[in-house]
């Protein structure tokens, strides 16, 4: 029994071994195989790639490898390629340690998991990955060692047995390191890596920013003049290549505005390794610089530098700093302009939105007049003028309030946080009550109003531009309420705006498209009712608004600059009527004709041509014609004033200062002016029977302007009270109601054709 268990042991004992020597012989035979083929291969082979890759072709009969590379003593105690089959196998380091001293010796070392190997641990992580099995062969051991290397990315792949396959082609290595001629291969490689060097140095030393280049352990590897021309003097004059970078980026921290800040930013951004691009850094000396970083990775050894770019830009902020300030700041003030003016606004929008119980407004202030100050003025005493509002503006308002010009003689004052309510109208009125005192120009005393809207912004609101045009409409209305005050913005304003934009287009239109009529209000002697003349008082038949009186479109048309126009029609028009009447009235020969000149028709210079041009050629004598200029045009401008009024009489026409004691004019001031008529205004003369001041003023204007030779007419009387008084008081002339409204020229007509006098509204006829 045991004989025959013993028996069958042994057979099958037997059987394995035949089957083991049946296998080694077949490889033996592929080994033979190898050799017989590296043999001829490297008879044949011409180029050192073919006698590598003969080689290679051999060992892959035996050895189930995918990669391969050949390593050389780099003298620097590490092991490096020479020649291998795919890119990452070319980063490959292999530090000196105990397995490879074993092959140096001349040992064939088959790592199973060449994680678990010192030499290869230290490897990059897809090194790693890449090589789990690895055969070590000496091809030349000792000094000088010559290594290959063949991996295979799955561990245990190669096994003992392999080492006994190799070892009948390594004895090969001799004739195939003498083809390799391996110390040309390293000769030729590092003129290689010099020249690659040079090229890169150049490349460096060539880029117009500072570079510096830092290795994975933080050493400088290259750095350039423009580094030192940036960071200057903490930058050694040596050689940096070599030197520490920790320190190097620790002076320039030093330079830096913040230099804890810029050397935390450093350390984080080596840290994490992420591209960065365009970083503003400024430093100490005022300077302005731009980091760019990236850190360099290539495929086959993973991350190998931190490569840094500084470039100073501190030209180029200057220069855009420059253009932007110039879109948008106002170059005269200095204040901010429409559009930064606009963003301003956009903010505090923005931030309502998010915090609805806050208030903020914009105001819209534009001066009154401000074009004929700056005409008569000229232009460099009309900026010194806008100079000294910005300053008297910007006193009224907080620090913090964004005072702004939109251009002209427009500004606009965003009070961005307004805390009481009504506080927008108090700085409104403060910005008015700032121009009561006279602006000293040149030696002259310039007064000067303004005209303000005033909105408030809210949700309502999507832009600025909404709220600054609401501003504007407000503004508007200020201006046609008369000027030199402050309206609110609200619906109707609205509505009254697109109404006002109409009205004005068609203002343009109204004289060509003869809608004007003249309607003539007679002025007769206060006692007789007698018919001295008659003012010309023009209206506009709308085609669809109707008859509109000129009180609602010519301060718009005054604005526009459509008046001129439409008083010289006025002119032309009753000049040539009075003529036709003198012509066939003999009553008429001794009527005179008052016709009101706006202030536009001074500034121009030449109306008095105009007015001669008009007496010539309805040939009516000059004196016919009295023109009444208002007081308050007097005063904006006396010596214009007094010139022009100089030069109408000069061609025998009358002058009259119409509104007269509504301009503050002193009396002292009508010896210098001498005109023909004053009209006394009509708000001063109705509460006569009650006002001491005003009727004592009455008395003493009348007795002056008859000691001086002037005629008084007094205006708009409507009641017997106020004709007896102003008769008491030795007033001669009048023009009111009390005798007749203006009416249109064939009212008038009739009147004149009468021949007699006026009778009192509601009265007999007055016999002259
Ligand atoms: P104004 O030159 O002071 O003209 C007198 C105004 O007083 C006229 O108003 C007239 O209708 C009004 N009026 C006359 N008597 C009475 C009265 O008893 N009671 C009242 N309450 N008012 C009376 P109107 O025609 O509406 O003209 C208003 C102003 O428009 C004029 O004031 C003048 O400044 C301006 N205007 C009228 N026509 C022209 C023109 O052709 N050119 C220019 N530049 N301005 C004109
Ligand atoms: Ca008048
Ligand atoms: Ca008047």
């Amino acid at each position: 029994m045991l004989d025959r268990l013993d028996t069958v042991e042994r057979l099958h004992e037997a059987l394995i071994s035949l089957e083991r020597s049946r296998r080694r012989e077949g490889e033996l035979r592929a080994v033979e195989a190898s050799r017989a083929d590296v043999v001829r291969a490297l008879a044949l082979a011409q180029h050192r790639h073919e006698t590598f890759d003969s080689l290679l072709e051999a060992l892959r009969e035996v050895l189930p490898f995918e990669e391969a590379a050949i390593l050389v003593d780099a003298e620097d105690g590490t092991f490096r390629p020479v020649a291998c089959t795919c890119a990452w196998l070319s980063a490959l380091r292999l530090r000196s340690g105990p397995m490879l001293a074993r092959v140096v010796e001349g040992e064939i070392v088959v790592a199973f998991d060449a994680g678990l190997i010192p030499e290869w641990r230290a490897q990059a992580a897809d090194v790693r990955a890449r090589s789990r099995s690895v055969i070590h062969m000496p091809l030349r051991a000792g000094e000088g060692a010559v290594l290959l290397v063949c991996t295979h990315a799955e561990a245990a792949r190669f096994e003992q047995r392999h080492i006994e396959l190799v070892k009948g082609i390594v004895p090969l290595a001799g004739q195939i390191l003498q083809k390799l001629d391996l110390r040309e291969v390293l000769t030729e490689r590092e003129q290689e890596r010099q020249a690659q060097l040079a090229m890169f140095n150049a490349v460096v030393d060539n880029i117009q920013a500072g570079v510096l280049v830092e290795d994975a352990e933080r050493r400088v590897c290259a750095a350039n003049e423009v580094l030192r021309a940036i960071f200057g003097g903490e930058v050694s004059a040596g050689n940096l290549v070599g030197t520490d970078a920790v320190a190097l980026n620790a002076g320039f921290a030093r330079l830096a505005a913040s230099p804890e800040a810029f050397a935390a930013r450093i350390e984080r951004i080596v840290r994490e390794r992420a591209l960065v691009s365009g970083e503003e850094i400024r430093l100490a000396n005022g300077r302005i610089v731009e980091r760019d970083y990236v850190p360099v990775v290539t495929p086959a050894a993973g991350f190998i530098a931190h490569f840094w770019q500084y470039r100073d830009i501190t030209a180029r902020r200057n220069a855009e700093e420059q253009l932007r300030r110039q879109a948008y700041q106002d170059d005269l003030t200095g204040l901010p302009n429409r559009a930064r003016f606009g963003e301003e606004v956009n903010a505090v929008l923005r931030n309502l939105r998010r915090h609805p119980d806050r208030r903020a407004a914009v105001l819209f202030i534009d001066l009154d007049r401000f074009k004929i100050v700056n005409d008569r003025l000229g232009h460099a005493m009309g900026d010194q003028l806008l100079l000294a509002f910005v300053d008297r503006l910007r006193r009224c308002v907080r620090e913090t309030d964004v005072v702004a010009r939109m251009g002209g003689d427009e500004f606009t004052v965003l009070l961005a946080d307004v805390e009481a309510p009504g506080e927008e109208i108090h700085v409104a009125r403060r910005i008015l009550d700032s121009l009561r005192d006279p602006f000293t120009l040149g030696g002259e005393h310039w007064s000067i109003t303004a005209s303000i809207g005033v909105a408030t912004c809210s949700s309502a609101h999507d832009s600025a531009e909404e709220v600054v045009r609401d501003a504007d409409m407000a503004m508007y209305r200020a201006k046609a309420s008369g000027k030199d005050c402050l309206r609110l913005f609200d619906q109707n304003l609205q509505e009254y705006v697109s109404r006002r934009m109409h009205l004005e287009q068609d203002l343009g239109k109204c004289v060509e498209r003869r809608e004007l009529r003249v309607h003539y209000q007679p002025i007769v002697e206060l006692a007789t009712g007698r018919l001295h003349g008659f003012e010309a008082l023009v209206r506009w038949e709308h085609p669809t608004s109707g008859l509109i009186l000129p009180d609602r479109f010519m301060p718009l048309a005054e604005e526009t600059g459509h008046v001129v126009a439409i008083d010289r029609w006025v002119l032309e028009t009753a000049a040539t009527q009075l003529a036709d009447w003198r012509a066939r009235y003999p009553g008429a020969s001794r009527l005179r004709l008052a016709v009101n000149v706006s202030r536009n028709n001074l500034t121009g210079g030449t109306y008095p041509d105009v007015v001669a041009g008009i007496i010539e050629r309805t040939g009516l004598p000059p004196w016919c014609l009295a023109l009444e200029i208002n007081e308050n045009v007097v005063m904006e401008d006396l010596s214009l004033a007094r010139r022009t009024m100089g030069e109408l009489r000069m061609i025998g026409a009358h002058v009259c200062i119409d509104d007269f004691g509504t301009g503050h004019s002193s009396l002292g001031m009508l010896t210098q002016l001498a005109p023909h008529v004053l009209k006394m205004d009509r708000t001063f003369l109705a509460d006569l029977d009650t006002n001491r001041t005003h009727r004592e003023i009455v008395r003493t204007v009348v007795a002056l302007a008859d000691k001086l030779g002037i005629g008084v007419v007094a205006e708009g009387v409507e009641a017997m009270a106020e004709r007896e008084i102003l008769i008491e008081d030795g007033c001669l002339m009048c023009q009111g109601e009390l005798f007749s409204p203006p009416v249109d020229a064939e009212a008038a007509e009739r009147i004149i054709a009468d021949g007699a006098a006026l009778t009192l509204r509601g009265q007999t006829r007055v016999v002259h």
